[in-house]
């Protein structure tokens, strides 16, 4: 008997396999498109929270940013019956090393103040 997984995307079942989360091609564009969509949604109030501070603070941008992922989350569970919609965060960090690296100033041999 093979071992079953449930497809992220539809639900549906299908036989497990190493890093394997959809049932067909269809599922993974799917559940891909709805991440470009949304992160695209996100970009520029996440980029505006972190570059453009005083503004964003004044507007309310961070509170808009987590109503926005809240309102996702809610789709996700009227639509897709709460399954995950994002990638596994161990696997994001461990594609990305640099964003883990500890930066330092070393000047003359010795730490910067
Ligand atoms: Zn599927």
């Amino acid at each position: 008997m093979p071992r079953l997984d449930a497809c992220l995307e539809c639900g549906a079942e299908f036989e497990r396999a190493p890093n394997r989360e959809f049932c067909s091609v269809k599922c993974r564009k799917d559940w891909n498109n709805r991440r470009m969509k949304r992160g695209a949604e996100l970009y520029d109030l996440y980029m505006a929270h972190r570059f453009d501070r005083a503004n964003a603070q004044a507007l309310g941008v961070f509170q808009a940013v987590n109503r926005m992922a809240s309102n996702f989350r809610a789709e996700d569970a009227a639509e897709r019956a709460g399954r995950r919609s994002w990638r596994a965060t161990r696997a994001v960090l461990e594609e990305r090393p640099y964003l883990r690296a500890v930066t330092t100033r070393m000047r003359m041999g010795r730490m910067a103040q």
